[in-house]
């Protein structure tokens, strides 16, 4: 089961990107506009964790962590506060609303999704995958390591990224394009050949000698995490 973050905000586009960056890393994402649709997604179905924003129509992110914090249902539920907002005040404020973390924008998806992570793997220790594995593969997220059969694989920072789309979706064929908008990014200005190479490499690295490739290349379609070579 994929951990479910709940995005409260009313700025579309962070939604849309927040969305993109929480899916891409194995996320389930619901997203509400202000605080009272947030408290009915929250009665409805319970999220792992909410990103809060401190600025939202109506009630306040910050009214809306007290609410949360008030319901005995949701008193543990991880919230993480968004701000524009970096006063410390602000952020003694933020945390005796509740919150549990306070993240102020602009910040990285990466930094983000390392904090939900801590977040929720607090409140419950086994609803983050620390690891991902597939065959004899296993790629450890919090050492960002990877090992075959027990060894160690060196990836770069792309192959890395490659590995973890494919190892979030065992089995599933993507084509260049696919890869190129989940791993580099929809804006990336990369030609479709770039993803080959970079298969290449991964694929050489996974490649320890004697072990089979778990890299499938399905004509003229795309490539695939599988067994079946
Ligand atoms: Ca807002």
């Amino acid at each position: 089961m994929k951990p479910m973050v709940l995005i409260v905000e009313d700025e579309a586009p962070l939604v849309t990107l927040l969305r993109y960056n929480l899916e891409k890393e194995g996320f389930a994402v619901a997203s509400a506009a202000d605080g009272e649709e947030a408290m009915l997604q929250i009665a409805e179905n319970k999220p792992d964790a909410v990103l809060l924003d401190w600025m939202l129509p109506l009630v306040s992110g910050l009214e809306v962590c007290r609410q949360i914090r008030r319901s005995p249902a949701t008193r543990a539920l991880p919230i993480i506060l968004l701000t524009a907002r970096g006063e410390e005040t602000d952020r003694v404020r933020g945390l005796d609303s509740g919150a549990d973390d306070y993240i102020v924008k602009p910040f990285s998806p990466s930094e983000l999704v390392a904090r939900l992570r801590a977040v929720i793997r607090r409140a419950q220790p086994s609803a983050v995958e620390d690891t991902l594995s597939y065959a004899d593969v296993a790629m450890d997220l919090a050492a960002h390591r990877v090992s075959r059969g027990g060894r160690a694989v060196h990836l770069g920072p792309t192959e890395f990224r490659l590995l973890h789309h494919f190892l979030l979706n065992p089995g599933r064929v993507f084509s260049r394009e696919h890869l190129l908008d989940r791993v580099w990014g929809p804006h990336a200005e990369v030609e479709m050949r770039t993803v080959d190479v970079h298969i290449r490499r991964l694929r050489k690295a996974l490649n320890i000698d004697g072990c089979r490739d778990l890299v499938r290349t399905v004509r003229s379609v795309g490539y695939a995490l599988d067994h079946v070579g």
